[in-house]
């Protein structure tokens, strides 16, 4: 346990568990918003949220078939579908943006209607981009893990920067209630998307 006793409302930190053996587990969430919530149970099936997740996409059974089937089932755009936590889990707002611009597809692409190509290039580009951060991220101390996982990003969060495959500018567009990132010349056939934010209010 913490030698000093935190109190509640004085401090920024909204969570500390730490275990008191040899493990070193210790996780600090810091911050004056509520964005963490903590459950222990007996099986994590029990935490709610859970039992609603969608299938772990580095699994050996999720195979293109199974990828392929769930893509053809819903009628979104990529991105969201991809992030989407109840449909494929594990997959957030970074990551979906890695996926696809390795995929070279469209964020607004409709994931029903992607092509064997590009649905094969979608599903090998979603496997290797985790499969490369969980081994970026693996025995990295907690404290490193937010600048290794930022060094490794090609376009998420580079709005401005060169893309690494073809030297366009990464473009940012308006996307549910953040901002995604991609690459024109990589992914939009050169046309960059357009904004809802700024197409609203500049002419
Ligand atoms: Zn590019």
């Amino acid at each position: 346990m913490p030698s000093t006793v935190l109190r509640p409302g004085k401090s920024p930190i909204a969570l500390r568990v730490r275990f008191d053996d040899a493990s070193g587990f210790d996780l600090t969430e810091a911050g004056t918003q509520k964005r963490l919530a903590a459950y222990v149970v007996n099986r994590v099936a029990d935490v709610p949220g859970i039992a609603s997740l969608g299938p772990d996409p580095l699994a050996d059974d999720f195979t293109e078939e199974v990828f392929a089937g769930i893509l053809a089932a819903h009628r979104m755009q990529v991105k969201g579908l991809l992030r989407d936590q109840s449909i494929i889990a594990g997959v957030g707002n970074a990551y979906s943006d890695e996926v696809l611009h390795v995929a070279k597809l469209s964020p607004f692409a409709l994931a029903a209607t992607l092509d064997p190509d590009q649905v094969t290039r979608l599903y090998t580009a979603l496997r290797e981009t985790l499969a490369q951060a969980v081994a970026t991220a693996s025995g990295k101390p907690a404290k490193e893990l937010k600048d290794a996982k930022r060094a490794g990003m090609r376009v998420h969060g580079r709005t401005g920067e060169v893309c690494p495959e073809c030297g366009d500018v990464v473009r940012e567009v308006s996307f549910a209630d953040s901002s995604l990132q991609y690459c024109a010349t990589c992914q939009t056939g050169g046309k960059p998307l357009a904004d809802r934010r700024t197409s609203k209010f500049l002419k």
